[in-house]
């Protein structure tokens, strides 16, 4: 199953996607469900409602404005900082440089604020006067389905509803300056997300690609496989001793080869388009404006 938030004639609406990503049909949902996206869907699920079946005249994709499928997640979203070998060694001079963490054996965790979402194919801002340094990060995020605390790893992958792309947009001098990440990485509009969630069911976001492209320059190319801390191990972490709720979002981190590991370094400017792309999942693109 694949729950899209998408704006029809300047209304949120939540919808099923069809297995060729070409049509939606509607959801019937009340406004203050439709508010959340998929939200209230994770929600009922997770208290053992089924499925939604889709009711509605299914619509074309290209004649809707996706939006992201938690337009407004219900707290901040949970990041992994440093869980690709490779980027981890690119950054080992600046941004993991005194992180002052047993990162091998912990992974770096921080959040987002929930207002810096948007869509899959919105602008996102560029604040020159703040930051000079903006960079992308393609990344897998997990949604999760059924809550708990002290989620065990082996069963982790339960609570997992589904996947989704993000884009971890990052103000690299912001993130430094500051003992702690949330600042550099939750100016406004920097997380899209989309263009759907796909549900666990369908997709194995275990096993899978995520890449990046700048402009149409490919940038980032890694499989999933190569995460340091794979994703029972980030749920378990991060479920000891906090609750983890329906709808939570999990950034898992992202693969080599982010403007500041270039040599010189090559950060975001305004007219750039970022392309997130993982494999059997979907794509989100986004300009900088
Ligand atoms: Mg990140």
């Amino acid at each position: 199953m694949r729950i899209a938030t998408y704006i029809a004639e300047g209304t949120r609406r939540v919808g099923l996607v069809s297995d060729d990503g070409l049509t939606i049909q509607p959801l019937e949902l009340t406004p203050q469900q439709a508010a959340v996206g998929a939200l209230s869907i994770i929600e009922s699920m997770a208290e053992g409602a089924a499925a939604p079946i889709a009711t509605g005249a299914a619509v074309k994709v290209a004649d809707v404005a996706l939006d992201a499928p938690l337009p407004k997640p219900r707290r901040n979203l949970w990041c992994v900082g440093r869980n690709y070998h490779a980027h981890a060694k690119e950054l080992s001079a600046s941004v993991f440089k005194d992180s002052g963490a047993k990162t091998d054996e912990w992974p770096i965790v921080f959040t987002k604020v929930p207002e810096c979402v948007v869509g899959p194919h919105d602008d996102v801002l560029v604040p020159s006067e703040i930051s000079t340094q903006i960079d992308y990060e393609a990344e897998l995020a997990v949604v999760i389905g059924k809550g708990g605390k002290n989620i065990t790893r082996a069963a982790a992958m339960e609570h997992v509803f589904g996947y989704t792309v993000v884009n971890d947009v990052t103000a690299r001098d912001v993130q430094i300056r500051h003992s702690q990440w949330d600042m550099g990485k939750s100016f406004d509009t920097f997380c899209p997300m989309g263009p759907w969630i796909v549900t666990a069911d369908e997709f194995d976001g275990t096993k899978t690609r995520v890449r990046c492209w700048v402009n149409g320059e490919l940038r980032q190319d890694g499989p999933t496989e190569n995460m340091i801390f794979d994703v029972p191990t980030l749920i378990e972490t991060i479920s000891r001793g906090i609750t983890l709720y329906p709808g939570d979002v999990i950034a898992t981190g992202t693969p080599a080869g982010v403007g500041m590991g270039m040599s010189p370094p090559r950060y975001l400017k305004a007219g750039d388009v970022v392309r997130v792309e993982i494999d059997r999942l979907g794509a989100i693109e986004n300009k900088f404006v």
